[in-house]
């Protein structure tokens, strides 16, 4: 995919694009096709079918590819979910009904983004429909957990196609947005079932390419070619830095789409870096260095996952084409580098390339074990800290309590000798004269005898 010459990484634009030369970009996960070309070289027999159908524009026919899938696939458990969701065995069609146009309105309306504006229209009732086969197609899902992630793949890639066959009507980017929605509504709830499933090896790819990672933590930015400032000052520090914190964040996103921003986020951030070290424009080989400088820098926790997952359960245009395409299918392709990394791709000899590994995992280890040092003394020094702190606090409250006790002594005193004046008062009064002047004895007594002890901050 790329060859090394006199700096870097050279991947030419035509080897970012599918193998079958479809006008879709390709991704070394699909061993450099698009994910429709890929899917139907793994499923030849209804691939021949559908092509017969393709439209002008390649978009495949939802209803017929659904149909056609429906038969082909014999699976009875399948078939069992598939009536589940439609409650017959091919899906329903959708209506015209004023109320109906309504509804689809409503979503055309939308501003682009506003997701809590899509879930308010879900749930109004001409939207029931709609809703109930979310929620159905949800639950079905839930309960058939254990099926292969293949199969949860399958399911959720037919579920969109015929979601998207309900809003046919609409305009390409209304759709778009539109199945944004649908896909965060679907895979926010779906995450925690089918993210690294047990029925892949996900989790032990992510170690491998974690380990992989930091075992080239000697890489430099000369090394891969990509131009950077000679002196980093103190205030800017790496210029790639917003393109590291961009990709670590991915993890944290359940949405496909979330996870697609992160890539594109890392992207700009990219382009941004190499603006400010390059004179010139950046180009497409300095942008694959240097995404390949950001995620030996970054090494995002559960790469592998979040990729497949991406590949698996998101929307398939915004992989195929555009510029989350583009970034998603850079990515992968910095990913493969990674992997399959050699001295002659960073103008070193073979010997060069294996001293520096074996130095660099000798660096890790010790590092590691520094690391680990550093971080138990700073945990010591915490506690220590905290206890110190705990015990001038315990002190100051007891000061604090001494005080309150003596003020309400103090206090006590003061009333009770008011009360006895009072008392002495009320009696001569009584005795000298029948004066109709009462004096409430016991407001007197509970003047300021009320305060209580002073806030304690600890
Ligand atoms: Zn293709």
């Amino acid at each position: 995919m790329w060859t090394d010459k006199q700096r870097g990484i050279r991947l030419s634009q035509q080897k970012l694009m599918c193998k079958n030369s479809c006008g879709y970009y390709g991704n070394p996960l699909w061993n450099g096709f698009c994910s429709k070309c890929w899917k139907d070289r793994a499923r030849p027999a209804e691939a021949h079918r559908q092509d017969a159908r393709v439209t002008g524009d390649g978009t495949p026919p939802t209803f017929s590819k659904f149909e056609e899938k429906k038969n082909l696939e014999k699976g009875r458990r399948v078939n069992t979910m598939r009536r589940l969701f439609w409650g017959t065995p091919s899906p329903p069609k959708p209506e015209s009904s004023d109320s109906q146009m309504k509804v689809l309105k409503a979503y055309q309306m939308l501003e682009p983004g506003d997701f809590t504006g899509f879930l308010k229209i879900l749930r109004s009732p001409s939207s029931q429909r709609l809703q109930s086969r979310c929620t159905a197609f949800l639950n079905t899902m839930e309960a058939y957990h254990d099926l292969p992630i293949q199969k949860h793949s399958d399911l959720v890639q037919d579920f969109y196609q015929s979601f998207a066959h309900y809003f046919s009507s609409f305009s390409d980017a209304e759709l778009t947005q539109t199945m944004e929605h649908v896909e965060k509504l679907i895979m926010t709830r779906l995450h925690k079932w089918v993210f690294c499933h047990d029925s892949c090896d996900d989790e032990q790819k992510d170690l491998t390419l974690q380990r992989r990672i930091r075992s080239l933590n000697w890489v430099t930015p000369l090394m891969l070619g990509v131009p950077f400032p000679e002196v980093q000052s103190a205030i800017t520090g790496d210029p790639f830095l917003p393109a590291i914190t961009a990709i670590i964040e991915m993890d944290a996103k359940r949405a496909p789409q979330d996870k697609l921003v992160c890539v594109s986020k890392c992207s700009q951030h990219v382009f941004e870096a190499l603006s400010v070290s390059n004179s010139e424009p950046a180009n497409a080989d300095d942008f694959l260095s240097a995404l390949v400088y950001v995620m030996l820098k970054a090494n995002p926790p559960r790469l592998h996952s979040n990729m497949q997952y991406v590949i698996r359960f998101g929307l398939p245009h915004s992989l195929m084409a555009g510029e989350t395409g583009y970034y998603f299918t850079n990515l992968s392709c910095a990913v493969a580098f990674i992997e399959k990394l050699d001295g002659p791709a960073l103008n070193l000899s073979q010997e060069e390339f294996e001293s520096y590994m074996r130095r660099g995992q000798a660096s890790v280890v010790r590092g590691g074990r520094q690391d680990a040092a550093r971080e138990t003394h700073r945990l010591l020094d915490e506690l220590t800290e905290r206890q110190e702190q705990l015990d001038r606090g315990v002190g100051d409250l007891n000061v604090q309590l001494r005080t309150w006790v003596q003020a309400v002594h103090t206090q006590i005193d003061q009333a009770t000798s008011r009360l006895t004046v009072a008392q002495e008062e009320l009696r001569d009064v009584s005795s000298s004269s029948s004066s109709p002047e009462t004096t409430t004895v016991e407001h007197l007594v509970l003047t300021d005898a009320n305060a209580g002890p002073p806030d304690s901050d600890c």
